[in-house]
């Protein structure tokens, strides 16, 4: 797929603003602080109804301004998909081909991205918080039903959360709306847990020959979902994590109302990542670091093509410079020719490689 037609209006420093795109690779080309990420983050909320870089979707909406909104045309397999979003003080509003979408967890997923971003270099050396966030996004821009899921887990985790917190100070002993809680809590969190399990596991076969080969073949990556429950392997089914996680909620029930919190699931759980049977982010070096990252994201356009059948669009900010000359070759090139490409750079030296030569390029001074 890719991104025909961009009209922002009041988005960040952009009054208003319309373009139309390469098939292949935009450049966008402007010295620091003009609105380079801005345009891709614009396409980026497009897709996602959410930015990479903020939870605060004021933020988005040009100062002093009342809302903002984004309107692309994308081409798809099936002909031409109009998307609109608009982000105003009070809330979001998507439409999908003119029509408005009662639920954002419907509109995402219409249009695929993968964004790249130096922020990305966190996936490693981050917080879990980083790697659960990129799991949720990732997953859910592929599956509607796991978006589904994981908000009906995040209400409940909720409630709970405030029942054990009455039931820590003493407002409440009676223990059975908790036992209720927990019920509705665990089936949610076996649905969550096994549809990350098995995405990893797919993404994982995805990224290792991609890390293999960007390492000049050096370096065996591994990526591996921490659970908070044991016994998670390929063949766990619905019932058998169910039954782990009764286990578990009822080993840790005293020390959870002392705490009150919920001590177990999805929310706490991780990633890891192992480079030739060593976890990256303690033992890789910097560049190791981001050429796991990089895996991961070409990994997840190969994953996104063969769950729907189309490339999303590759959004590179930043991060060409950061590449050695052997990386950016190799990702130019896995691209070229399939996967409509947006890359930001500060000067035209450092377009160096034939595919960027040949894009359409696009100047930005101060939000135009
Ligand atoms: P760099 O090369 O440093 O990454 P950039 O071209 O990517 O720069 P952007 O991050 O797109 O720059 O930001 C451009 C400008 O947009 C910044 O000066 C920033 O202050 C401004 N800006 C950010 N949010 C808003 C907003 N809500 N309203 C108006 N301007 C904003
Ligand atoms: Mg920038």
């Amino acid at each position: 797929m890719y991104i025909e037609h961009l009209s922002v209006k009041n988005y960040r420093n952009y009054t208003s603003l319309e373009v139309t795109f390469e098939k292949g690779v935009n450049v966008i080309i402007g010295e620091n602080a003009q609105g380079k990420t801005n345009i891709m983050e614009s396409i980026y909320v497009l897709a996602m109804a959410k930015s990479h870089r903020t939870s605060n979707d004021k933020e988005l909406i040009k100062w002093d301004e009342e809302y903002a909104k984004i309107e692309g045309r994308l081409q798809k397999r099936n002909g031409s998909l109009p998307l609109q979003l608009v982000i105003s003080k009070k809330g979001k509003k998507a439409k999908c081909n003119h029509i408005e979408q009662s639920k954002l967890s419907q509109y995402i997923g219409n249009m695929n991205v993968v964004m790249f971003a130096p922020e990305d270099l966190n996936l490693v050396k981050g917080s879990p918080q980083v790697r659960r966030r990129f799991i949720d996004m990732e997953l859910g821009q592929v599956s509607p039903v796991y978006m589904h899921d994981l908000a009906k887990y995040q209400k409940v985790l909720q409630q709970r959360n405030h029942y054990l917190k009455q039931l820590q100070t003493r407002k409440t002993k009676d223990e059975t709306m908790l036992l209720v809680l927990t019920d509705q809590l665990i089936e949610l969190a076996a649905k969550v847990t096994i549809k990350r399990f098995a995405f990893i596991e797919q993404l994982s076969q995805w990224a290792k020959p991609i890390h293999h080969s960007i390492s000049r073949g050096l370096e065996e990556l591994a990526i591996k979902y921490k659970t908070t429950v044991d016994n998670v392997s390929e063949d766990i089914n619905m019932s058998k994590m169910v039954n782990s996680f009764h286990e578990k909620f009822e080993k840790v029930k005293e020390k959870e109302i002392e705490r009150g919190v919920t001590l177990f699931g999805p929310h706490r759980d991780d990633l890891l990542f192992y480079v030739n049977g060593k976890e990256v982010n303690i033992f890789g070096s910097q560049g190791q670091q981001r050429t796991t990252a990089l895996s991961l994201k070409l990994a997840e356009i190969d994953l996104i093509f063969s769950e729907i059948g189309e490339y999303p669009i590759l959004l590179l900010d930043d991060v060409l410079s950061e590449l050695d000359d052997y990386r950016q070759s190799h990702l130019l090139n896995t691209i070229q020719g399939k996967v409509q490409t947006f890359v930001t750079t500060t000067s035209v030296e450092g377009i160096d490689h034939h595919t960027l030569k040949q894009a359409d390029t696009f100047r930005v001074v101060s939000g135009s």
